[in-house]
């Protein structure tokens, strides 16, 4: 059986690994730039699931998720050798106002009614737990299982481990077209002319998925929203804990290098870091930690989340209406969170469409 894989970011990379692991012989991954190049190398890593989920259907998902990081960080090191720094360093997600508080309250009851770890802190105490927070803030919500992955890492772990699992990872590898027969996905043409035909067909082009010629009218379009970054150094390292404040974030890697964030941007596939976006990153980071001031700023990067626009915006994972192709993309903010949860899905979908 061939599968064919459609992009290399977290979701294409990691559904190889899963069906090779699997059994499945002949996985070839084709990616138009190199592995990783976009979205996943990309993201700031944070395995956010308590913040970022919007109901308790995704909060279940998302924490089920979150804990399945931890035996995956250790099979890819057993594999590769290869550290990806899964770190649970926790999140203070801070109130400014008697109001924000009454918010965190809120939200941290719901969550505690699910057996989940969270906490209301005050001033002093959000202190102690992460000593560069600012003063003057009302209190915290505090989720010390939250964690943290560091992606760049994660891709070259995947590479290595899928490659090693015999995947064949093609780089520089454009898919023009997806080819359908008689009603069926049956492979992709890649420029110049090349056909490669395969058993199944797996999109994972991450917020260019709508763009690949041959892709159903009907599926929902998936779209870019650009996010910037700004990697701050602290020498020495200071600051451990992931802070939130709105959509702004501050993420230490616990060696001194702390990832800013971030834009959410309806501006198509443009490609720029802009002045205001980095003012915006820099001035909530400096609020919430002000000595961040002091670090050096060692670069600014932004990228495309692949966001779905339906009603939902729920990921397009597993089984198309056409027959052959199969789906992971749409992650929009959780693609690192959801990465090995989609390739088991997508792998289920595969060897199960194929079973007698
Ligand atoms: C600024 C920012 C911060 C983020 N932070 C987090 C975070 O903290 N936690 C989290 O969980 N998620 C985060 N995300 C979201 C996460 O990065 C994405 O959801 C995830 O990386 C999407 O993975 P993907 O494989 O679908 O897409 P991508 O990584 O974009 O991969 C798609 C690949 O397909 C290739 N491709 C496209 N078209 C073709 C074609 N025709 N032929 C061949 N190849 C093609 C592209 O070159 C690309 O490499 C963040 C995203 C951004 C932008």
């Amino acid at each position: 059986m061939r599968i064919v894989i459609v992009g290399g970011g977290v979701m294409g990379c990691a559904t190889a690994l899963e069906l090779a692991n699997r059994g499945v012989c002949d996985v070839v991954v084709l990616e138009r730039a190199v592995p990783g190049a976009e979205a996943s190398s990309a993201a700031a890593g944070m395995l956010a699931a308590q913040i970022e989920s919007r109901d308790e259907a995704e909060l279940v998902q998302f924490v089920r998720a979150r804990e399945a990081y931890a035996g995956w960080a250790v099979a890819l090191r057993e594999a590769t050798g290869i550290d990806i720094a899964h770190r649970r360093s926790g999140v203070l997600s801070i109130a400014r106002t008697d109001k924000d508080l009454e918010r965190a309250h809120h939200d941290v009851e719901a969550q505690r009614a699910w057996g989940l770890r969270a906490e209301v802190v005050d001033g002093t105490r959000a202190r102690t737990i992460e000593r560069e927070l600012c003063e003057g803030i009302a209190g915290a919500a505090y989720y010390p299982d939250e964690a943290q992955v560091d992606p760049p890492q994660l891709l070259r772990a995947l590479v290595v481990a899928a490659s090693k699992a015999g995947v064949v990872m093609r780089a520089g590898a454009t898919v023009s077209t997806l080819v359908s027969e008689g009603g069926r996905c049956v492979g992709v043409s890649l420029a110049p002319n090349e056909i490669l035909r395969g058993d199944a067909v797996v999109l994972a082009a991450g917020s260019w998925s709508s763009l690949v010629p041959g892709v159903p009218a009907d599926l929902p379009r998936v779209r870019p929203v650009r996010g910037q970054l700004v990697l701050l150094e602290e020498r020495p390292p200071r600051a451990g804990t992931i802070v939130f404040e709105g959509h702004s974030y501050v993420v230490p890697r616990g060696d001194g290098r702390v990832v800013c964030g971030s834009t959410m941007e309806d501006v198509g596939h443009r490609r720029e870091v802009t002045a205001a976006g980095v003012q915006s990153i820099l001035t909530a980071a400096i609020a919430v930690m002000p000595r961040l001031g002091e670090a050096e700023l060692v670069r600014s990067w932004c990228n495309f989340r692949p966001s779905v626009a339906s009603a939902s915006g729920a990921p397009l994972v597993g089984a198309s209406a056409l027959p052959g192709l199969f789906l992971a993309t749409g992650h929009h903010r959780n693609g690192i969170l959801l990465a090995k949860a989609t390739a088991d899905a997508v792998a289920d979908a595969i060897l199960k469409a194929a079973a007698p």
